[in-house]
C-alpha cells in the first residue's frame, strides 16, 4: 500500500480532527439487539465445531488478517501478538475467531455460553480509540475500521470484557511508523454489519436456528421487542438476565437459570480470560473530563504532525537520491 504526501496530510488532519471531536454523540442504543438464551445451548457437542462458530468464521474469512512475515519488532515492546499460526483455535476469541463457546461447570451442570462483542449502548471502545477507528452504527453494533486501526489496543484496555483481539504485522502503521507505532490491527465481532445492513440476520443466529429451529439459542430482532421478551421471561420463568444494565446497557442480552454472579465467580476461579462481571460501570459515562480530551487531542495532533513531517523529509531524501 503506497501512501502519497497528500494522503499523509489528509490522514494527519483526520486524526487530529477525530481526536478533538467529542464522541458522546456516537453512543446510542440502536435498532437491533440479540437475545442469547444459554438454557438452550448444548455447545453443539455432537458436531466437530459449533455451528454458530463455524458460520462466523465462514462469514468473516475474507477479513481475517494476513500478516507480513517476519513480523517487525515494536519498540519499546519486546513481544507482539501473532495468532496467524493458531487460526484453527476456537476455544477463545482471536483475530481469526470472533465468537467462541465458553464451557462452565456449575453445581453439576454444564453451561455453554456463546461469547462475542456485547455491542454496548455507550461503547468505551468507540470513545477510547484515539484514531476514531471504531464507530457505533445506527443498527446498534460497533465496528472496527481495519484500514484506520493502529493496533494500540486501547479498545481492549477499556472494554470490560477484553473483546477486541490484536494481530501484529498488518495495518496502516506498517507504512507510517513500523517500529514505533501501534502493533497491528484489532479484530472482533461486528454483529455481521454487512449482513444486517442488507436486511439479513447475523450468520451465527441463522446457523443456530438451522440446527435447533424454534428452540434456537439466539434471537435477533428490533431492540424493543428483544428487551421486552427478555424481561417477560425473567418475570414469568424466573430466569436471570445479563447485558441490560452492564456497562450502561448493551445490545446483547443473556438469559440463564443460574445467577450471573455465580457464573462469574466460577469464571474467576477458572482464571478465564473472558469473564462476566456483574457490576460493570461505564467509565466514560461516569468520568467526563473535557480537559483530558483536549490534552489527548493535542497530543494526537502533535504525533500526526510529527509523522507527516518525518515522512516528508524522508520522501524528499528519497527524491534526491
Ligand atoms: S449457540 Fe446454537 S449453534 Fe452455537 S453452540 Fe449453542 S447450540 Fe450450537
Ligand atoms: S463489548 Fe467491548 S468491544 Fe464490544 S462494544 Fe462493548 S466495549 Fe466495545
Ligand atoms: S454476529 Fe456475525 S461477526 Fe458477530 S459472532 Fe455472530 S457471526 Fe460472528
Amino acid at each position: 500500500m503506497d501512501i502519497s504526501r497528500r494522503q499523509f496530510f489528509k490522514l494527519a488532519g483526520l486524526l487530529g480532527a477525530l481526536a478533538l471531536t467529542p464522541k458522546e454523540g456516537q453512543a446510542y442504543p440502536g435498532k437491533f439487539a440479540t437475545l442469547i438464551d444459554i438454557t438452550k445451548c448444548d455447545g453443539c457437542e455432537d458436531e466437530p465445531i459449533p455451528r454458530c462458530v463455524r458460520a462466523c468464521r465462514e462469514e468473516n474469512k475474507d477479513r481475517f488478517p494476513e500478516p507480513i512475515k517476519p513480523i517487525p519488532p515494536y519498540w519499546p515492546r519486546k513481544t507482539y501478538e501473532d495468532w496467524s499460526d493458531k487460526r484453527e483455535l476456537i476455544t477463545r476469541l482471536t483475530p481469526y475467531n470472533w465468537l467462541f463457546i465458553q464451557k462452565v461447570e456449575i453445581d453439576g451442570q454444564t453451561l455453554y455460553i456463546p461469547r462475542r462483542c456485547m455491542h454496548c449502548d455507550s461503547p468505551p471502545c468507540v470513545k477510547g480509540c484515539p484514531f476514531g477507528a471504531l464507530t457505533k452504527q445506527p443498527e446498534g453494533n460497533t465496528v472496527i475500521d481495519h484500514n484506520i486501526c493502529f493496533g494500540g489496543a486501547k479498545c481492549r484496555d477499556v472494554c470490560p470484557w477484553q473483546i477486541p483481539q490484536r494481530q501484529a504485522g498488518v495495518g496502516l502503521y506498517l507504512k507510517l511508523l513500523p517500529k514505533l507505532a501501534g502493533g497491528g490491527v484489532m479484530y472482533k465481532c461486528d454483529l455481521c454489519d454487512r449482513r444486517i445492513k442488507r436486511g439479513e440476520e447475523p450468520a451465527c443466529v441463522v446457523a443456530c436456528r438451522e440446527r435447533l429451529g424454534e428452540n434456537a439459542v439466539y434471537k435477533f430482532g428490533p431492540r424493543e421487542e428483544i428487551y421486552k421478551e427478555a424481561s417477560e421471561r425473567v418475570k414469568n420463568e424466573g430466569l436471570f438476565i445479563y447485558g441490560d444494565v452492564q456497562n450502561g446497557g448493551t445490545a446483547t442480552l443473556y438469559l440463564s437459570k443460574i445467577p450471573f454472579e455465580k457464573i462469574d465467580v466460577k469464571l474467576r476461579e477458572m482464571k478465564a480470560v473472558f469473564q462476566m462481571p456483574v457490576v460493570v460501570k461505564n467509565r466514560y459515562l461516569e468520568e467526563i473530563n473535557p480537559w483530558g480530551k483536549v490534552i489527548l487531542g493535542a497530543g494526537i495532533l502533535g504525533v500526526a504532525t510529527g509523522i507527516v513531517s518525518g515522512l516528508i523529509t524522508r520522501n524528499k531524501k528519497d527524491e534526491e537520491v
